[in-house]
């Protein structure tokens, strides 16, 4: 048994004094714990949930031309994704959703971090993406027309072990010749790729930037609207009366709006820069119709690498979300997302997924960054 001793445990149910006990990958005591086999000293820290990214992209390492991946063979992103899987771990990050990557290449990293072959935080993953032939990230997706062609497409991704579908339901930003806010998969698309997904119990995504294409989505019932954008008050309400999940993903933004002249191809830079003003009062809507909000970091995508984990609980801050609320997302609102039951929380019979904090999250997102220790599946990883 290993104990992090005296210190201030703090998630989404609120802040204690408390020790924790974790023993076997698993949390098996928090209060007053009795003498351990070995001890970390967690006075005057937060002892935290590791953090869920509930929107990664493994095999990308935020060059600011993603589509030049095309001319790498699939071992050159399965190193990346090596890498990427030990970014993430130490800086906090337990558990990442891969949304997108080619093949299995996703899936198999999950399986190889499970097997211990690669450190990492526990992955989960979509496979593929479905997207209709020519859309949103065709170059790394499974293009797919109709309904029938959809089914059959997101279950594929189950019969290779997805955890969650992912589809396009509008163009994206990065590619080019893609209108950021036009829909892409129909409705008729949406709802056959929702119904394929629920028949194996497994959560589903949409990449949605303009309001039509996000709501097509939130009708068809899929799970959580990636990215939002476009989000008005009725699109927000919409979502919150649908129990729909929103992961804004503000570093993949930030990123590229920060970064001019840096080989962010132009047609992506204009279409950012659009699509930033809208993008700070889909917060306020968000925040007014109580839409329930998932961290995610579209790691990978320009400049926006998987160590950065805390800026994006920075930007969450900066958009008008407290520091508690942001908290929430990042543990407790992305288990549920994910369909996970045992991790966002500190408590017993958890995983024992931890983050050592010099400063308090609840009062202050910035207090993510350079993490004293992190714990992943109860082995001290940083
Ligand atoms: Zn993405």
């Amino acid at each position: 048994m290993h104990v992090l001793r005296n210190g201030t445990v703090v998630d989404a149910e609120g802040t204690r004094e408390a020790d924790v006990a974790i023993e076997d990958g698993e949390i098996v005591a928090v209060g007053d714990v009795g003498r351990g086999d070995s001890e970390t000293d967690a006075s005057g820290r937060y002892v935290a949930p590791g953090l869920i990214d509930a929107h990664v992209h493994l095999m990308m390492d935020g060059r600011p031309d993603v589509a030049t991946a095309q001319d790498e063979s699939a071992f050159d992103h399965a190193y990346i994704a090596a890498a990427n899987l030990r970014e993430a771990v130490e800086a906090g990050v337990t558990t990442v959703r891969d949304l997108g990557a080619n093949g299995s290449l996703a899936i198999d990293a999950g399986r190889a971090v499970e097997e211990g072959r690669i450190v990492g935080p526990r992955v989960l993953a979509a496979g593929e993406n479905v997207v209709m032939t020519g859309g949103h990230g065709h170059w790394f997706g499974r293009e797919a027309d109709g309904p029938d062609e959809v089914r059959r497409a997101a279950r594929e991704q189950l019969k290779r072990g997805a955890d969650v579908v992912k589809c396009m339901a509008t163009g994206g930003v990065l590619t080019e010749g893609a209108q950021t806010g036009a829909p892409e998969l129909t409705p008729e698309e949406l709802e056959a790729l929702v119904d394929a997904a629920s028949a194996k119990g497994v959560p589903t995504a949409a990449h949605a930037h303009g309001k039509e294409g996000l709501l097509n989505a939130v009708d068809a019932g899929i799970t959580s609207i990636e990215h939002g954008t476009f989000m008005d008050r009725e699109a927000a309400e919409a979502m919150a009366a649908e129990g729909t999940y929103w992961v804004p993903t503000a570093s993949a933004l930030k990123n590229i709006v920060e970064n001019p002249d840096a080989g962010i191809p132009e047609s992506a830079m204009a279409k950012a820069e659009d699509a930033a003003e809208a993008f700070a009062s889909s917060f306020d809507h968000a925040e007014a119709a109580g839409v329930k909000v998932a961290m995610g970091t579209d790691a990978g995508t320009p400049f926006n690498y998987f160590r950065n984990i805390a800026d994006e609980l920075a930007y969450m801050a900066e958009f008008g979300m407290s520091p508690e609320a942001a908290l929430e997302a990042a543990t407790a609102t992305a288990a549920e997302l994910c369909g996970l039951d045992d991790v966002g929380y500190v408590a017993e019979g958890y995983r024992a997924d931890l983050v050592v904090l010099e400063g308090n999250p609840a009062e202050d997102a910035d207090a993510w960054a350079d993490p004293a220790a992190v714990f992943a599946d109860g082995e001290r990883v940083a």
